[in-house]
């Protein structure tokens, strides 16, 4: 499988080289602060670094310490969350964060089997803390990295199966600097984001193009092997914007548990008949007349499509009291208001789409 070997002290040589030459000024690079790297890290999971920097600095305004974070109430952290999607990282990260303050003194743990144990710190995140914050020449083997190796190495392991993931584990255990363990870890990812990309790799600007055996081959575009994901299924919803005579609107709190737990919403199920939603508004103790479609809102999760029609609707009447009180988990707000409750991305893009357009 890994027929060549490359020559370790050299390729450490000249991609550490090229790293301290080229690295982007990333604010979570400026300290080794293992808290920072850890929610840096989480953010960077399924989103983009330019997307990541905005959110990562007002959440380290909020909540600058793992002690702020911890103490933090959940809404609050789901509200500095709002837009990255993927809710369950913050949360885990939250729940992780209260295990750290209470079990670890406040202090991330530095042993690979501790941080490994913590909620929703996968072997990658691991990795990521204990070389960068800590200098331990652990392995951080992301999406990015495994690109890079199988390149380097024309390994045709599929990447998608953690079988692959593990051997690469070994692999970087194995090549990794143990003086600069922290660098050579954001090295390699560094590469993966600026050189060594997905499609049309720089091969000739790479400063490890000598060690590597895709480019060697000439199969950099046919590598790495990534099995086909199924698919996404599609979902049929239906929402509602439901005003008041006072032009408040209803909104509700999903479940405690499963997709996009605790956030809020307008009243919303997966039917793809009109009846339907007219029946579970009735449900909540309302009743009232649904006006217009006002939008149409397409969003993508990782398995399924929420394909979304938005209608609007005023009420009747209102048989239930407890829409009235803000604690209830459905309840009318001012839409001046709106800003204090977390959304899902997709009830985010009703909010701008077709209620604040409305306002205008
Ligand atoms: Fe990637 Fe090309 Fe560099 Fe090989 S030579 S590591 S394929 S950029």
């Amino acid at each position: 499988m890994f027929v060549k070997k490359i020559d370790k002290q050299e390729f450490q040589q000249d991609l550490l080289t090229w790293y301290d030459e080229n690295k982007r000024d990333l604010p979570w690079r400026r300290e080794r602060d293992p808290y920072k790297i850890w929610v840096s890290e989480i953010m960077l999971q399924q989103t983009k670094v330019d997307t990541v920097i905005p959110y990562f600095q007002r959440f380290m305004s909020l909540f600058p310490t793992v002690y702020d974070l911890a103490e933090a109430d959940e809404e609050t952290v789901l509200k500095a969350w709002e837009g990255l999607g993927y809710y369950s990282r913050a949360r885990n990260l939250h729940q992780a964060v209260k295990e750290v303050k209470e079990s670890y003194g406040g202090i991330v743990p530095k042993t690979e089997t501790e941080v490994g144990n913590l909620k929703g710190v996968g072997p990658y995140t691991a990795g990521a803390i204990l070389s960068i914050a800590y200098n331990i020449p652990a392995p951080a083997v992301d999406g990015n990295v495994m690109r890079v190796l199988s390149r380097i190495y024309a390994n045709y392991d599929d990447i998608a199966k953690a079988s692959t993931r593990k051997t690469f584990e070994t692999v970087v255990r194995e090549i990794i600097s143990k003086e600069r363990p922290s660098e050579f870890n954001q090295a390699l990812m560094e590469l993966g984001a600026m050189v060594c990309s997905p499609k049309n790799p720089a091969c000739l600007l790479c400063p490890v193009q000598t060690h590597c055996s895709a480019k060697e081959e000439g199969v950099q575009d046919v590598l790495p092997i990534k099995a086909k994901k199924k698919a996404p299924t599609k979902r049929k919803m239906k929402a509602v914007i439901i005003r008041d005579q006072e032009n408040n609107v209803l909104i509700e709190r999903r479940p405690d548990t499963g997709l996009l737990a605790k956030l809020w919403q307008f009243p919303n199920i997966e039917t793809d008949e009109l009846n339907a939603i007219h029946s579970y508004i009735q449900t909540l103790g309302l009743d009232v007349e649904l006006t217009r479609k006002v939008q149409e809102v397409k969003h993508v999760f990782s398995h399924i499509v929420w394909e979304i029609d938005v209608y609007e609707a005023d009420v009747k009447s209102v048989e239930n009291e407890e829409l009235y009180d803000e604690q209830s988990k459905c309840h009318f707000i001012s839409i001046e208001d709106i800003n204090w409750y977390p959304f899902p991305v997709s009830h985010q893009k009703i909010i701008d789409g077709a209620l604040i357009k409305k306002e205008e």
